[in-house]
């Protein structure tokens, strides 16, 4: 890291646009993209959309707690290979319904694709996300490393004007790796062009980012979120609460 502090950085604005040669990684779910926000925002407009409240079996909050849960432990599964992205894509949904107690029927044909469609749609981004960014792009190179379904990610980092920010990315499907595995950090040092050995990587997921990260040697950020209970702690690990308290890291 560059190791100028805040006044400095600002005398050496030009010197440091030459030689901005620090690199740092980004996941995007949960920590720049609200997936949280803009996941219930979509579900809130299917449950609309398709009148689910015509079957009286669950309110539309119903509807958003428990695909949360379901969505949440399928992921847990997909990262370790358990199911395929289409019975993830599918399940989802399928289970949701079920716990409602929705008859096959009821459920609304199509609304898997249709929320595929419409969430990346959503531009809601974690509070301090752009001006974290617009304060690091002169002095650091930013990349992102993000699990998830290549189409879906380019469309978040295009509707939210985030993609602006970033020289590389490396997303799971592409590189067929997923965070934990060490292969996917590695993959992304070669694409963004960094040549050290190990990155410094921000990112929410404890599994996902924070281990995966320092298994793979790395500097981790943990931002965690504001209701975690998860801790965890380790000599390449600095934890903060928000995008704003990581600022001051940099
Ligand atoms: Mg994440």
């Amino acid at each position: 890291m560059l190791s100028l502090n805040k006044s400095d950085k600002k005398e050496n604005f030009a010197i440091q646009i030459l030689k901005k040669s620090d690199h740092l990684f980004f996941d995007l779910d949960h920590t720049l993209w609200d997936f949280e926000t803009n996941a219930e925002e979509s579900l809130l407009e299917l449950y609309d959309h398709y009148k689910m409240d015509q079957y009286g079996k669950s309110t539309a909050q119903d509807f958003v707690n428990i695909y949360r849960k379901v969505n949440d432990s399928l992921w847990a599964k997909y990262r370790k290979h358990h199911i395929s992205k289409q019975e993830l894509r599918t399940s989802r949904f399928e289970i949701s319904f079920q716990r409602m107690g929705f008859k096959p029927s009821e459920v609304p044909e199509g609304i898997w694709e249709h929320y595929i469609e419409l969430c990346p749609t959503k531009t809601h981004l974690i509070p301090g996300a752009v001006e974290l960014l617009d304060y690091l792009t002169p002095f650091y190179r930013l990349h992102l490393i993000t699990n998830g379904f290549a189409e879906t990610q380019k469309r978040k980092l295009a509707n939210t004007g985030l993609a602006d920010y970033f020289e590389s990315l490396t997303i799971s499907e592409e590189v067929g790796a997923q965070k934990p595995s060490e292969k996917i950090f590695q993959s992304a040092l070669k694409t963004s062009g960094c040549s050290d050995k190990h990155g410094h990587y921000v990112g929410d997921h404890l599994e996902a980012d924070v281990k995966g990260g320092l298994n793979a040697g790395w500097q981790v950020y943990w931002l965690q979120s504001a209701e975690s209970e998860e801790s965890f702690e380790h000599e390449r690990l600095i934890t903060v609460k928000s995008l704003s308290e990581l600022k001051a890291h940099f």
